[in-house]
């Protein structure tokens, strides 16, 4: 099912519907209790097929184009390495096509979330690694910094 990739507005739209579905049932959204037993195989299963969903448990799909970073060689979530050939596949996997190169031409056929490529994501926080994405999503857990982190927006940038 990954040709469904090249359909990144309707993928858009499915986001935007899910959240609103799942939205009413927020309360029972928990970390580990039973909803975490259904929505982890779920993920695995679906967002397997369609992203090769390696279970982050931090999900960016809509900040990176409907193309899941965590296949990226280097796991890299901000951009392209300096490794990327002329042909636009990877320095590591030669057979394979930047995942990056992917993101920005899909990014590019999303009018809603399709900006958010130009967002500084934060290090995917391990911790989270093999849990629910959405629950993460709607306890906060996604993203909150792990103690002794600084958050993104107190960096200063010297020019
Ligand atoms: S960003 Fe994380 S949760 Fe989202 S598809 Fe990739 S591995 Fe899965």
């Amino acid at each position: 099912m990954r040709w469904l990739q090249n359909y990144p507005h309707f993928l858009e739209l499915a986001y935007d519907f899910t959240i609103q579905a799942l939205r009413p049932f927020r309360r029972w959204l928990k970390p580990g209790g039973w909803a975490e037993r259904v929505f982890v195989p779920a993920e695995h299963t679906g967002k397997g097929l369609i992203f090769n969903c390696q279970m982050c448990g931090q999900c960016v799909l809509h900040s990176t184009g409907m193309t899941c970073p965590m296949n990226c060689p280097k796991n890299l979530r901000n951009g392209p390495c300096g490794g990327v050939r002329q042909n636009g596949h990877c320095e590591v996997k030669p057979e394979m096509r930047c995942v990056w190169a992917q993101a920005w031409e899909r990014s590019r056929h999303m009018p809603t979330y399709g900006h958010e490529l130009f967002n500084v994501l934060p290090p995917v926080n391990r911790s989270l690694q093999g849990t629910s994405a959405w629950i993460n999503d709607f306890t906060g857990a996604a993203q909150q910094n792990p103690a002794g982190w600084v958050a993104a927006s107190d960096i200063q940038v010297v020019p």
